[in-house]
């Protein structure tokens, strides 16, 4: 069986996880969890890095941070994880969902304007595949309306929008390291903040509404509960975990890269032959290689893809429902505009395996059975 996903794996991990072991360190805010934290300040060039227990307790502490509350609106897309929006409605926010672009997936920057009310607050931009949003366009609503940019860069850690990392731009970003993302800890997650007038609140909501991260600094003689807050602090297990990944980050994007491209290369010659759409890159962005999909024809023929794969021991997933349509999307929250593509282009969105360490021939087992599955559709017409 060629598995969909294998979490990736360096072995000096063991060594670093040894070594915290070892230090009698292993909760939060140890050495390795600040080697991480400075890695993504220093290389990805943000003001503060901060790891957190999940991608989704990231995108928590941003609504935190943003100070969403019952009544304020938060525009995001309808095709992206429940994480996305179960930040803000744990605040008592509104969402309201804008319809994507078909070519990379990402919200649809030219049909954000319209869903702009008195109430909105934040415009939540995922990059979708590690692909950046029109960040642009995205930054100078905000600054024409007041608004809040909290990128959802979970599947983007460094792909790039006009030379700047995902995640760097926006007013806060959030990044994955779950399993199934490029760098992995098991759980966890970062939150980059762009601003140094939020360092004071981000440290104190992160280590359960104290001011400890001062007192170990010596700025207070002692630490007090000063605020609501939580526990997003990570071990230093994890943290040892992903910092052997981070000091070979190179090697496994290049890797994964390898893979994208080799489907992509095989693939794109037939799109139009077999009636299928490939994502797009557009001008200006450089991905991760996070993800590669499909868009078959139709749900019908997906359907049928997938098991005509897992027929022959290759696991390919779909992924989202779109969230407007979910029970909890319809209590909190509503479709802006028209729902031009969510809905219909998630229905044929398939996803091929593709993580770090590949073997080549489980790659070109996949290639040929999806060229086999779509030369077999072309004779079914
Ligand atoms: C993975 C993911 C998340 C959540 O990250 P976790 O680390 O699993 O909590 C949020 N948003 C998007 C777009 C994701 O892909």
């Amino acid at each position: 069986m060629i598995h969909f996903n294998v979490p990736p794996f360096i072995p000096t991990a063991f060594e670093y996880m040894k070594d915290a072991v070892d230090s009698h360190k292993i909760c939060g805010d140890g050495k390795y969890t600040k080697l991480c934290n400075e890695w993504i300040e220093n290389n990805l060039s943000v003001h503060k890095a901060l790891l957190t227990t999940s991608g989704s307790t990231a995108l928590d502490m941003a609504a935190l941070l943003c100070n969403v509350k019952a009544g304020d609106e938060v525009i995001l897309p309808s095709f992206t994880f429940s994480s996305t929006a179960n930040a803000f409605a744990l605040r008592g926010a509104k969402l309201v969902f804008v319809d994507v672009r078909p070519d990379t997936m990402n919200i649809d920057e030219t049909k954000i304007e319209e869903a702009i009310t008195e109430k909105t607050k934040v415009i939540v931009p995922v990059h979708y595949a590690g692909v950046a949003c029109e960040m642009d366009t995205i930054m100078e609503l905000a600054e024409r309306y007041n608004l809040f940019v909290v990128e959802d860069a979970a599947q983007a850690i460094t792909s790039t929008y006009k030379g700047r990392y995902c995640g760097t731009i926006g007013d806060f970003g959030c990044y994955s390291f779950h399993e199934t993302k490029n760098l992995s800890m098991g759980e966890g997650g970062a939150i980059l903040i762009n601003n140094d007038r939020f360092d004071y609140l981000a440290e104190i909501y992160r280590e359960k509404g104290t001011n400890r991260t001062a007192f170990f600094r010596g700025q207070v003689a002692k630490y007090n509960w000063v605020e609501y807050g939580d526990s997003y602090l990570q071990s230093d297990l994890n943290a040892a975990y992903l910092w052997a990944q981070l000091e070979e980050i190179e090697k496994i994007q290049q890797d994964r890269m390898k893979t994208w491209n080799l489907y992509w290369n095989e693939f794109l010659p037939f799109a139009e032959k077999w009636n299928i759409e490939l994502p797009t890159i557009p001008n200006g962005c450089e991905h991760n290689a996070h993800m590669f999909y499909i868009k078959c024809n139709s749900l019908e023929q997906r359907t049928r893809f997938i098991k005509y794969m897992k027929d022959n021991d290759v696991l390919c997933v779909f992924h989202y429902v779109p969230l407007h349509s979910a029970p909890a999307g319809l209590k909190y929250g509503r479709f802006a505009g028209e729902d031009k593509y969510t809905t219909n282009d998630s229905d044929r969105l398939v996803r091929l395996p593709l993580y770090y360490n590949m073997d080549p021939k489980d790659v070109d087992i996949i290639i040929k059975k999806v060229k086999e599955f779509f030369s077999g559709e072309e004779t079914r017409r």
